[in-house]
């Protein structure tokens, strides 16, 4: 059966003759771009795109097409600061108090393989993947509140990495990266960078090479119910069909599903110019994962300081506000770069979407249409992971 048959055959009759005649489509595009989908993923981030690579390695023939509202994704995924991480001790034991410890560890130990799944199916060179470990800055209270809770956390990390110590306290590298105003310094073997622009790139390109259908542009404005699938009308007034439909809109799913909960939390993010004889080497979390840094090559990305003003960051707007990058600026003199002389080049922001109790949704919300949501601002290591659960769900 050829494309058009398929399109008339799943559409009620009614739908079927007014389509037909009032098509703008040449035949060639509706045999090809507007045939009806076995799986339409709204929203082309990591999410998306992750979603997309485990459902086209499960059904290798079936139509997978992903619309991307923006001529790139345009929410979190090429906005972030590219830590490929697990979490840092004061934030796995503040998840710990939100979702319970066996919530925690599971969500801990998803970001782990993750991580090592990207790494596997892409290689390190072509991510620009840099081992260089992670680490979390503190002060003195809360060193000792992390030194209680080291041996817990060592033992349950080694359940997941196999390794005795993945957390040691490495004080003595504060004066070698050049920070200052931080007491303690703590160590994970098992983090590091990556590039996320590539990484979204080497992903659609997989995902293209393999049949799969990106279209840009195109922002889903409705979406219709009808026998044997999914109508989803876009802005553009371009109209495809589809037996199952994922939603991966993260921060912006409250436009098309009101009743899922999802809370947007904008980040901000600074990269500095090159600096000379740059010290610092590694990603870098404080503060609960509030500010996070790191070095990207010798120019230093920081981001964060959302907690100076959550009402304002409770937003979808792309935009940033001289009070957050104003605290940027100062930590970056007071902390990372003390009487170094450097300029911002970029400054940039992106949206995350968080749940109450800090958990990704991955959940059926109709017939044959799931929700694969809210990676809680930890998506980079964890979308790989949680993508696999909706295409087990098929
Ligand atoms: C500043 C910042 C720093 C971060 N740093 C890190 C980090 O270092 N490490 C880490 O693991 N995570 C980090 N994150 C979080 C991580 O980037 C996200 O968890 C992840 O990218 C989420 O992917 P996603 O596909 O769910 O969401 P998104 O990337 O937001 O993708 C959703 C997509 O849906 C599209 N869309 C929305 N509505 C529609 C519609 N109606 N029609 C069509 N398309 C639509 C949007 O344009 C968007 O491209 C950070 C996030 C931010 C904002």
């Amino acid at each position: 059966m050829g494309c058009n048959e398929a399109l008339n055959k799943a559409l009620p009759s009614a739908f079927t003759v007014k389509q037909r005649m009032n098509s703008t489509n040449s035949i060639w595009e509706d045999e090809s771009i507007f045939c009806k989908n076995d799986f339409l993923i709204i929203g082309g981030g990591l999410a998306g795109l992750w979603c997309a690579f485990e459902l086209q390695l499960k059904f290798k023939n079936a139509r997978i097409l992903i619309l991307e509202r923006g001529i790139f994704p345009t929410g979190a995924s090429t906005r972030n600061a590219g830590f490929a991480c697990f979490g840092s001790p004061t934030e796995m034991m503040y998840n710990a108090d939100v979702m319970g410890e066996d919530k925690m560890w599971a969500t801990v130990e998803m970001r782990y393989k993750g991580i090592l799944k990207i790494r596997k199916i892409f290689g390190d060179a072509v991510i620009d993947y840099d081992h260089c470990g992670g680490y979390e800055c503190l002060q003195h209270a809360q060193a000792l509140q992390v030194d209680e809770k080291l041996p817990w956390l060592n033992k349950r990390m080694k359940a997941i990495t196999g390794n005795e110590n993945s957390f040691s306290w490495s004080n003595e590298k504060l004066d070698q990266f050049g920070l200052k105003g931080f007491d303690n310094l703590i160590e994970n073997s098992w983090e590091g960078g990556l590039h996320s622009g590539k990484l979204v790139l080497a992903l659609q390109k997989h995902l293209q090479s393999n049949g799969v259908l990106i279209l840009m542009g195109m922002e889903v404005s409705s979406i219709q119910k009808y026998e044997s699938g999914y109508e989803v009308l876009t802005q553009v007034n371009q109209t495809f069909t589809t037996t199952n439909l994922i939603y991966c809109t993260n921060a912006f799913t409250q436009n098309l599903l009101p009743a899922l909960a999802v809370t947007p939390a904008r980040g901000q993010v600074v990269v500095t110019s090159p600096i000379d004889g740059l010290q610092l080497k590694g990603t870098f979390h404080y503060d609960e994962g509030y500010y996070y840094f790191r070095n990207v090559g010798n120019r230093v990305l920081l981001g964060g300081a959302r907690n100076k003003s959550f009402d304002n960051e409770n937003t979808t707007e792309l935009t940033t506000t001289p009070s957050i990058q104003d605290e940027l600026f100062r930590f970056l003199t007071m902390h990372i770069l003390p009487g170094k002389q450097f300029t911002l080049t970029n400054q940039w922001s992106g949206i995350m979407g968080f749940t109450a109790n800090k958990e990704p949704v991955v959940e059926k919300v109709d017939e044959n249409a799931y929700a694969v949501i809210s990676c809680n601002g930890m998506g980079v290591a964890l979308s790989p992971v949680i993508a696999e659960k909706v295409a087990a769900m098929f």
